[in-house]
């Protein structure tokens, strides 16, 4: 094989080249590690056998650099050198890539073993660069090949992103079209509310109008019929006075119809309210039986009224009791045939303790299961074809539902087709617990929740109002025992709420809660004092008392007649 020899001695190289010719190798010669790079250029060479220290370029330098070219890198390469073998030489020489270090001089046996030795070392280290070069590329090609999976994962879940991003758009979309709608919907059922409350309101209105329009005359004509009647303007043959004696009864039953309208219409807004005073109840039903037996003998009905003895009283308004049992009992006779009987019975009631009971049993047609949960229901009558039921408005049996509740007890009612009816209703020995009715005015909902909360759990019926306008709104819907007003306020500030509260329902307790007790607004509210300033913000306690000590108990009539009690600007009490 062909050895280049490189060293800048010339015997030195002069002795290797006989000792490697003698073995029939070819010799090549460089003095240097730069000339040997050129012979190698020119020249294919198996084996480089090369000294250490040279000028130019030493035996490092040149292992390195041909360790650096592709095509020398695999080539057999031994350091021969005297003069350094430090193992620090051995260690450099190693680590620039030579594959033998021998030291000179060497029996040519040595020699040769060691050229056999390097051309072995560089072999294995040539598979081995290609193994490793192998693994290199399979190692690139497999992180090629991962990366290219990465990014087909990548672009993957980028599409899924962007579609979960379309569907979530969607969603928004949705779910906003559908708030949309909701609030549309929303605001149409406000309004159709609204528009129904108002119509309402403009009916009951207009029934109190009617009820309270007619009543007059109706008493009018009512009067001088009974003129005529008496004979007060003239003799009359007993055909006119049995004409006008028709004309005065349905002047009457006129009158029943229109009272119980405009008790219909007070009931629905409220204004209804009770004179509760302990009343013998079983007294109440004698009148009523008493008042009533003249129709009952007429039409031949046996009317009977008994009552356990020792009865206590009742807290019950008389004249609303006197019309419910009346009511009973005008319908008792009603609906019962000649020579049936109508009784009526006031006991303590067996199955409510604390409430007295009060039953009016007839005789008469009864009413039909499928009728009785709507007996008691407003205007409903039930259809008989026999002229009885069409005689009223189907208001009776509503009112003596509603006003048995206002008093705190309630009604029921037993039937039997053919065999008869029995309407019982109980009230209390106790007076029902009459909430006062408070009317929250503030514009702020934080000062209108908190407030509510305090007071509903202090016992209070609450009801807020966003501004004085509102206020007066729901007071003329029904009425408030107190009134909370804050001063600075949209639409109707609390002045002004105050002056019209005072013009409308004359001295109702109202509570003015204020920060800025100096400001023109209160100049303006003490126009239409007396009220009570309350400091805001205010404590719990001082809330409650304030609101406790001006309470007036609900059955107040009307504010107008306990404005007496009421002292003047009332100016106190403010508190931090
Ligand atoms: P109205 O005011 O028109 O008399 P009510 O509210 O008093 O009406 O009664 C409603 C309906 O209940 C009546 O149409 C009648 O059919 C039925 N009713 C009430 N009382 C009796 C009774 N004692 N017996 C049979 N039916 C009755």
């Amino acid at each position: 094989m062909t050895i280049l020899i490189v060293d800048d001695h010339a015997a030195n190289r002069k002795l290797l080249r006989a000792q490697l010719e003698a073995e029939n190798h070819r010799v090549l010669e460089a003095g240097d590690g730069l000339e040997a790079l050129q012979v190698l250029e020119r020249e294919p060479v198996a084996a480089v056998i090369s000294d250490l220290f040279m000028p130019t370029m030493d035996g490092f330098q040149l292992c390195r650099e041909l360790r650096r070219r592709e095509k020398f890198s695999a080539l057999p390469f031994i350091h021969y050198t005297s003069t350094h073998t430090s193992p620090e030489e051995k260690k450099l020489s190693e680590s620039v890539g030579a594959d033998l270090f021998l030291i000179r001089p060497s029996s040519p046996q040595t020699l040769l073993a060691a050229l056999a030795e390097a051309v072995r070392i560089s072999k294995v280290r040539e598979s081995s660069r290609q193994t490793g070069d192998n693994t290199a590329i399979v190692t690139r090609q497999y992180s090629e090949a991962l990366f290219r999976k990465l990014e087909d994962k990548n672009a993957e879940l980028a599409n899924s992103c962007a579609e979960l991003e379309q569907a979530n758009k969607r969603i928004v979309e949705l779910n906003s079209d559908l708030e949309r709608r909701i609030q549309a919907r929303t605001a149409e059922l406000q309004a159709a509310n609204q528009e129904l409350e108002r119509r309402n309101q403009e009916i009951q209105g207009f029934y109190h109008t009617l009820a309270h329009e007619l009543k007059t005359p109706l008493t009018s004509a009512r009067e001088f019929v009974s003129i005529l009647m008496e004979q007060l303007a003239g003799p009359l043959n007993p055909t006119q006075l049995e004409y006008l004696g028709i004309a005065r009864e349905s002047c009457h039953r006129l009158k029943l119809c229109i009272d119980d309208l405009f008790d219909s219409t007070r009931v629905e807004t409220g204004k209804l309210r009770l004179e509760l005073k302990p009343a013998a109840l079983d007294a109440l039903a004698q009148q009523a039986t008493a008042s009533i037996r003249p129709l009952a003998d007429a039409k031949g009905i046996s009317l009977a009224c008994e009552s356990q003895a020792d009865l206590p009283k009742a807290p019950v308004d008389e004249n609303r009791m006197m019309q419910v049992i009346t009511n009973l009992l005008n319908n008792a006779l009603k609906f019962t045939p000649s020579g049936g009987k109508v009784s009526v019975q006031v006991a303590r009631a067996v199955a409510e303790p604390g409430f007295l009971c009060l039953s009016v049993s007839d005789t008469g047609c009864g009413i039909a299961q499928e009728e009785l949960d709507r007996i008691f229901d407003r205007l409903y009558q039930v259809k008989k074809g026999d002229g009885a039921a069409s005689q009223g408005f189907g208001l009776g049996l509503y009112l003596c539902r509603e006003l048995v509740k206002l008093h705190g007890g309630r009604i029921r009612v037993q039937s039997e087709p053919g065999q008869g009816s029995t309407f019982s209703f109980s009230v209390p020995l106790h007076a029902p617990e009459q909430r006062t009715r408070v009317l929250i005015v503030d514009d702020d909902p934080s000062i209108r929740d908190f407030e509510r909360r305090v007071l509903e759990k202090a016992g209070f019926q609450v009801t807020s109002a966003t501004n004085g306008a509102e206020a007066l709104e729901l007071m003329g819907q029904s009425a408030r025992d107190l009134v909370l007003l804050d001063l600075e306020m949209p639409v109707l500030d609390g002045a002004a709420t105050l002056k019209q509260i005072r013009q409308l329902w004359g001295l109702v307790p109202v509570i003015i809660q204020t920060g800025y007790p100096e400001g023109e607004l209160m100049a303006r509210a003490l126009e239409s004092s007396p009220f009570t300033l309350l400091a805001k913000p205010c404590s719990i306690d001082r809330l409650v008392s304030t609101v406790r000590g001006l309470a007036q108990p609900p059955e107040t009539s009307s504010h107008r007649a306990r404005s007496t009690e009421l002292p003047r600007a009332n100016a106190a009490p403010v508190s931090a």
